[in-house]
């Protein structure tokens, strides 16, 4: 049986996030870097021991990495998990890969596209039962790819993830702040969501033009059970749609105009929610508590 050993930082492989490294292993493949496919590398030991240890992998964890890059995030986690399943895009960095990750028998490749997953059939290809997702993410991918796997409902205990500051503020920010919205309530949903560092541009090549963050999110049973998710999903997004119409017009467009304005405003109230405010003061449990009166009528 297998102990489940705390990692500790020296036993972190960072030995690929120095600028030398990177710098050398890009230029003996003569490799470009491509900015529209989010490739900034890692280049600093400290910040990647510590999305290791924000995400608690040890040598029982499965992890999902997407974005490999050339591989020093994934070799950081194949020394401190049991299995790295590590998605890349960019056949580029398929021969980098191969390279640097000699020492790792527990490490496999996925060529996809992280957004054109089927995330259940993946689990059912590489027999997973439960799993981490750790990413240094390419940030065009972050809302699309996080929503896409909360929606899903996978056997994911935590993602811990590098996205961009402003993101991360979009995720745990507070009501009546111009960052809440949709990510806010939908992440909130699913996970308990935290900010675990703040990341200046120096520590990866090239440097991006913004802060960056690492952001984990616990998944959770839900606190509040919406009657319908698909179905809150939409009543959040048509809500924050018209941000600054009352919820009640808000509702009233976003739905599509399927239910008369006069029985929204009563729904809204009969939930306790004024159909003046707007979706921006609305916190999760008023769009729980809304969204199954709503599901009542469907
Ligand atoms: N993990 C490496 C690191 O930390 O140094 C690289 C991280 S870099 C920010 C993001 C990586 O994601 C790039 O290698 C890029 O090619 C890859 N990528 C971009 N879009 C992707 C997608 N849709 N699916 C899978 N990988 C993608």
């Amino acid at each position: 049986m297998e102990v489940d050993v705390k990692v500790e930082p020296h036993n972190i492989d960072t030995s690929l996030a120095t600028p030398t490294a990177v710098r050398q292993l890009v230029a003996s493949h003569g490799f470009i870097f491509r900015k529209s496919l989010g490739q900034n590398f890692l280049i600093d030991g400290n910040t990647l021991r510590n999305i290791i240890r924000a995400a608690e992998v040890s040598k029982d964890d499965t992890v999902i990495e997407i974005g490999a890059g050339i591989g020093t995030l994934t070799r950081a986690l194949a020394s401190c998990a049991r299995h790295v399943l590590a998605l890349e895009i960019d056949a580029r960095l398929h021969p980098i890969l191969q390279e640097t990750l000699i020492p790792y028998d527990n490490v496999k490749i996925v060529a996809e596209d992280a957004l054109r997953v089927d995330w259940h059939g993946f689990w059912e290809k590489y027999e997973l039962s439960r799993a981490k997702l750790v990413a240094n993410l390419p940030y065009y991918i972050t809302s699309p790819l996080l929503l896409n796997m909360f929606f899903q409902d996978l056997a994911l205990d935590t993602i811990t993830v590098m996205v961009q500051k402003e993101v991360a503020e979009r995720f745990t920010a507070n009501p009546g702040t111009k960052a809440y919205g949709t990510l806010t309530i939908l992440a909130g949903y699913y996970s308990k969501v935290e900010i675990c560092q703040i990341v200046p541009p120096t520590v990866f090549m090239p440097p991006p033009e913004v802060d960056s963050a690492i952001l984990k999110f616990t998944m959770r049973p839900y606190r509040l059970e919406a009657a319908d998710p698909a179905l809150l999903r939409r009543v959040v997004k048509a809500g924050f749609g018209q941000r600054r119409k009352t919820i009640a017009n808000a509702l009233s467009q976003g739905l599509g105009n399927t239910i008369p304005k006069a029985k929204l405003q009563d729904i809204l109230q009969s939930c306790d929610i004024s159909p003046q405010r707007r979706a921006e003061t609305l916190d999760l449990q008023d769009f729980v508590v809304l969204s199954n009166r709503l599901a009542e009528l469907w």
